[in-house]
This record gives C-alpha cells, structure tokens and sequence, in this order.
C-alpha cells in the first residue's frame, strides 16, 4: 500500500531524512515514534507530497508519488498528478485544522463537493454517517469553536474520512489535547484501526501504539533506527536510543 524507499529529504544544508525505508501493508497500522527534531513529520510531509524529496522513491499502490534519484531529477510529478494523489490520502494534525466559519457539516461537505465534485446530498449523506461514526451526529449543525478540542479532532478525523481516503496519516494528533479528551480520539482511530483503514501515527500515546500498532517504527535523527511489532520494539528493543526513548516516558 506504502512504500518508502531510500528518501534523503534536505533543508539547505541540513539534511533531515537519512534513506527512509518503509513499508505498510494496506489494512495495517505503523505507529511512528522518536524523538522531537527526529523527522516524523518531515517523512509525513514527504509521502503527503507537501514537501519535495531530494531522492528515493515514494509509493502508494503501485503508483509512484515521489522520485528523484540522487543525481538528477526524475519523474517529478506535474501538480494535477499531485492532487490526484493527494485525494487519497488523508491527513490528520495536532491543531484539527476545521474551517472556523463553516459547521461541522459543512466542514465535511466541502471536499468531497468541490474537489470530488460530489453531489451534495450524497455528501451530506455521507458526512451524517461519518458523524455517527466519530460519536458526533448532534453536533452537525455546530461550529468548530463551539466544540472541544477532543470534538473538534474527531470533526478532523472524520472530515478527512469524507474523502474515502486509501491511506490515513495523523501527526500526534492527541498531544495538543487536555489529558481526559485523549481517550476519545483514541478509541476513534482504534475503531478506524479495526475497519481496516491503512494508517500511519506519529504518536507518543505508547499504550496506542502496543495495542492498535501492526508494526512501531523508531526513528532518530533522520534515520530508522529500530522496526518491529510491538512487542518486538517495546520489550526487546535493541538499539540503544530506542531503549533510552522508552526509558525516558
Ligand atoms: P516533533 O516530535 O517535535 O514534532 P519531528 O520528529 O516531527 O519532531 P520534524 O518536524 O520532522 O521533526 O523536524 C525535523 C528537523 O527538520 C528539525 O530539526 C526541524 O527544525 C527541521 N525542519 C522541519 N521543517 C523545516 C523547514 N520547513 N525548514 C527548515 N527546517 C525544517
Ligand atoms: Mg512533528
């Protein structure tokens, strides 16, 4: 479903991905850990086509959605392919991102409607089930800073779910939320975790990532340094810096 193969991500001088390599199986879960400054989100951004690689090769399917070998450019992809591409795959942030002047609803219309060029009244359709789904149906009508932050990132997650995405990608999505508004988003992405849904989570909600992950991946310093199950990376880590990650939260 994902493949990252050898990417090199650089801002100016600074080269921030080392050769990422990864793979998700489509239905699987990798749960993304490492500490700040590692490269989380740059990778995230990356196989988003929000930024550009300097080299390796991006997958989704078997289509390639970002590629340059190391000495020379190839395959650049012309912005409608982009947005093609990027239609598949959604993406969840820590700050919810809703529309602040459009209702819950009209929050999940919007895509599907003028970039999908849905017929509204499937859409809205569509976007009361999402609703029901995420624990929300009473608060269509409501907007976005009327809601807790724990409510307005289920609007989020299910906002993106609207666009029947291939691949879900969350970039902490609970680390700017109050302790007790966690859980409901947790238990959102786990019920999406358990329908199947291809996701990658970055993520230090270690608990999530023991239960819910097919596979944890560690990243440190632009590089991965350590792969596994769950139980693979949490109770045998090998490498020094995972042990000393897990050590320290
Ligand atoms: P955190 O856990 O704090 O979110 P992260 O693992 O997501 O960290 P990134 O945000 O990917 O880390 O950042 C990795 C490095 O890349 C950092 O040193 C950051 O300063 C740098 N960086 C990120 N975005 C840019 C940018 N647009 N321009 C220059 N440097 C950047
Ligand atoms: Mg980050």
């Amino acid at each position: 479903m994902l493949r990252v193969n050898n990417v090199h991500k650089s801002y100016g001088e600074n080269e921030i991905l080392k050769g990422i390599n990864l793979e998700v199986n489509k239905g699987e879960v990798l749960c993304l850990l490492g500490p700040s400054g590692s490269g989380k989100s740059t990778l995230l951004r990356c196989i988003n086509h929000l930024e550009k690689i300097n080299s390796g090769r991006i997958y989704i399917g078997d289509k390639l959605v970002g590629a340059r070998e190391r000495n020379g450019l190839l395959y650049e992809k012309n912005e409608k392919d982009i947005c093609k591409m990027r239609v598949k795959i959604g993406m969840v942030f820590q700050n919810f991102n809703l529309f602040p002047h459009m209702t819950v609803l009209e929050n999940l219309i919007e895509g599907p409607v003028t970039v999908k060029k849905e017929n509204p009244d499937k859409a809205r359709k569509h976007a009361q089930e999402l609703l029901q789904k995420v624990g929300l149906s009473d608060w269509a009508e409501r907007f976005p800073k009327q809601l807790s932050g724990g409510q307005q990132q289920r609007v989020a997650i299910a906002r993106s779910l609207a666009m029947n995405p291939e691949l879900m990608l969350f970039d902490e999505p609970t680390s700017a939320l109050d302790p007790e508004l966690v859980g409901e988003v947790l238990t959102v992405m786990r019920d999406l975790a358990e329908s199947g849904m291809t996701m990658v989570v970055v993520t230090h909600e270690m608990e999530f990532a023991k239960n819910v992950a097919s596979k944890v991946v560690f990243m440190d310093n632009g590089y991965v340094v350590e792969e596994g199950t769950p139980s693979e990376v949490f109770d045998n880590p090998q490498s020094p810096r995972t042990k000393a990650f897990l050590g320290s939260i």
